[in-house]
C-alpha cells in the first residue's frame, strides 16, 4: 500500500548493502540492516497497540535505534513526536497531556520518574537506552525484518514537532507526509546532495534541523551519515576527514574556530557547510572563510515549516542574510494585513507545501498565526534587500516601541557586544510611565572583566540615536536560555517589568 514518506525515505534502504550510518566507534549499519531495525520495531510497537493516527512520544538519547523509531512510526501510519532530552518530568507532563500519545518511549533510567506522568495521560511506557538496549529492543528482537507499511497519503499527518519554546509555551506543529517530503526534495536539489555524500551528523534528532533536514536528505538520496550522539569537539575533529558535508547550529562553527586544530587541511576536501536554527554572526562567517576557504551556507527555517529560505549553492552566500525563498515557497513582508514594499522591515510570512496544518489542540493559536489562505505568520521580523536576499532582524515579540519609535534589539545588541568586557547582551523593552516602553539592556561580562553597566551604555552613546539608547542596564552572570540555546527574552521582560514603575 502506498505510504508517501515510507516509500520515499525508508523503502529504498532495502537494496542498500552499503553503510547508511557510520558510528563514532567505527561500527557501521548498512541500509538494509537499518530497515530491518525499523521493521522489527514497527512490529513490536504495533503489538503494543500503536496504530494508524496514534501518537508515539519519544524522549531518548540519539542513537541508530532512536532514528529507527521515526521510521517505525511512519511505517505504522502513527504520528512521531520527539521530545528534547533535557525536558524535566514536569515539562514532559505538559507534552504528554497535550498530545495524549498511546506510547511514551523513554530511557530506562528515567522510567521510574516518568511512569506516573505517562500513566496519568494514558500512555504506555516502553524504554530505549542510549546504548540501544531497553524494552522496545527486547520486544523487537523476535519480530520479522520486513514490513508492509500502512496506507498513508501526502495529506496525512506524520509528526507533531513541538516548537522550542523561546517565546512562550511550546506548541505542537502538525506536519504531514507532504510537508516533510516536499521540503527534503527541494533541499536535495538546491544543495546538490547525492548518494556520494557523507554527512557529519552531530545535531540532536528531536528538532527539525537534525531530524528532518539532515536525516530526510540522507535517506532520500541514499547518502551516508556519520551519526554522533552529540557535538563532542574531539570526536568531530577526528571524523571530519571522513565526511564531506556538515549541518550545524552557529555554536558548532564558533567552537570549531576556537580550536587551532581546525584548519584548512582538515576540511580541504569538504563540499558544503550549512548553518541554521539561530543567526550566524557575519564575523563567524568571515572567520570561517579566512580559516578554511569555505563559505558557510546559511538557511532559515522553523518547526512549523521546515526550511523556508537558503543562500545559493553556486551564487554569492551572503553573511548576515538567509538567502532566497526556496523554490515553491512564497515569502512576503507584512505590517498587519498589508504587504510592505521591498526593503521595509516587517513580519515575515511564508506559504507553500512545507507549511504545517496548525497547532495540535490549539485552535486559537492556529487562527492567530495561520491565515485561511495558507500564509503562515512566522513572528520573525525581516526585510528583503534589493538583490532579493532575506535578512532576519529579530522576532516581532522582541521589538521595542519606545515613545512611538520602533527599536530593533539586534542593532543595539551588536553595538553592546563590541564594548570591551561585554561577552553578550540582550536588549528588551520594559514598561515605562512616559515612553510606554523603555529600552533596557541585560549584559554578561567576559570572564575576569570588570564591567559597569553605566560605562557600557556610555560607550555606545555616540553611535546610536537617542531613542534607541538603553535607559538602563544591568550586568548578570548569564542570560536565560531554553534547551535549544536560544535566549528567552520573555523571562527577562518578566524579571525587569517593574524597573521604571
Ligand atoms: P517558539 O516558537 O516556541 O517560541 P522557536 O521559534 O525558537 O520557539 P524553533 O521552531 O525551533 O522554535 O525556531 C525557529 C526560529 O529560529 C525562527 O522563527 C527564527 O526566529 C529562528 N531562526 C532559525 N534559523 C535562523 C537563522 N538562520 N537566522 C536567524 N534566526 C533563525
Ligand atoms: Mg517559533
Amino acid at each position: 500500500m502506498p505510504n508517501t514518506l515510507f516509500d520515499a525515505l525508508f523503502a529504498p534502504l532495502a537494496t542498500r548493502d552499503d553503510d547508511f550510518l557510520i558510528l563514532p566507534d567505527g561500527g557501521t549499519i548498512t541500509g538494509r540492516a537499518f530497515l530491518a531495525m525499523v521493521a522489527r520495531q514497527a512490529h513490536a510497537l504495533r503489538a503494543a497497540g500503536l496504530g494508524v493516527g496514534d501518537r508515539i512520544a519519544v524522549q531518548v538519547a540519539k542513537s541508530p535505534e532512536a532514528l529507527a523509531v521515526y521510521g517505525a512510526a511512519v511505517a505504522l501510519g502513527a504520528i512521531f513526536l520527539p521530545l528534547n532530552t533535557a525536558y524535566t518530568a514536569e515539562e514532559v507532563d505538559y507534552f504528554l497531556g497535550n498530545a495524549t500519545p498511546r506510547i511514551f518511549l523513554c530511557d530506562g533510567a528515567r522510567r521510574a520518574a516518568l511512569e506516573g506522568v505517562a500513566a496519568r495521560h494514558g500512555a504506555q511506557v516502553l524504554t530505549l537506552n542510549a546504548d540501544g538496549s531497553g524494552s522496545l529492543t527486547e520486544a523487537a528482537a523476535g519480530q520479522g525484518a520486513e514490513i508492509t507499511p500502512a496506507d498513508r497519503s501526502p495529506e496525512d499527518l506524520a509528526a507533531f514537532l513541538y516548537t522550542s519554546g523561546t517565546t512562550g509555551r511550546s506548541k505542537g506543529a502538525m506536519l504531514t507526509h507532504r510537508n516533510l517530503l516536499s521540503n527534503a526534495e527541494v533541499l536535495v536539489d538546491l544543495w546538490r546532495f547525492t548518494d556520494q555524500d557523507v554527512l557529519l551528523h552531530a545535531l540532536p534528532i528531536f528538532h527539525t534541523h537534525g531530524l528532518f533536514v539532515a536525516s530526510n536528505i540522507s535517506l532520500l538520496t541514499g547518502g551516508k551519515m556519520i551519526f554522533l550522539p552529540g557535538f563532542d569537539l574531539d570526536t568531530v575533529l577526528r571524523l571530519l576527514p571522513q565526511a564531506n558535508t556538515m549541518m550545524g547550529v552557529p555554536t558548532f562553527y564558533t567552537r570549531l574556530l576556537d580550536d587551532p586544530r581546525f584548519d584548512r587541511d582538515l576540511v580541504g576536501h569538504f563540499r558544503l557547510f550549512i548553518s541554521g536554527s539561530a543567526p550566524l554572526l557575519a564575523e563567524t562567517h568571515q572567520a570561517f572563510e579566512a580559516r578554511t576557504g569555505h563559505r558557510i551556507l546559511e538557511r532559515y527555517g522553523m518547526t512549523e515549516t521546515n526550511m523556508n529560505t537558503s543562500n545559493p549553492y553556486d551564487g554569492d552566500r551572503r553573511a548576515g542574510t538567509v538567502g532566497f525563498p526556496l523554490p515553491g515557497v512564497e515569502l512576503r513582508v507584512m505590517k498587519g494585513d498589508t504587504e510592505l514594499p521591498q526593503g521595509d522591515v516587517g513580519v515575515i510570512e511564508v506559504r507553500g507545501p512545507n507549511v504545517f496544518k496548525g497547532y495540535w489542540q490549539m485552535p486559537e493559536k492556529t487562527r492567530e498565526e495561520l491565515r485561511p489562505d495558507g500564509w503562515f505568520i512566522t513572528g520573525d521580523l525581516g526585510r528583503v534587500d534589493a538583490d532579493g536576499y532575506v535578512q532576519i532582524v529579530g522576532r516581532a515579540k522582541d521589538l521595542v516601541i519606545s515613545g512611538g519609535f520602533n527599536i530593533y534589539p539586534k542593532e543595539v545588541e551588536l553595538l553592546l557586544d563590541e564594548v570591551p568586557g561585554v561577552l553578550e547582551s540582550a536588549v528588551i523593552g520594559v514598561p515605562h510611565p512616559d515612553f510606554g516602553e523603555a529600552v533596557f539592556a541585560v549584559l554578561v561580562a567576559q570572564k575576569g572583566a570588570e564591567l559597569s553597566a553605566d560605562a557600557a551604555l556610555a560607550a555606545i552613546r555616540d553611535r546610536l540615536a537617542r531613542f534607541k539608547q538603553p535607559k538602563a542596564a544591568v550586568v548578570v552572570a548569564a542570560l536565560p536560555r531554553n534547551t535549544m540555546g536560544k535566549v528567552q527574552k520573555n523571562l527577562l521582560r518578566d524579571q525587569y517589568r517593574d524597573w521604571f514603575t
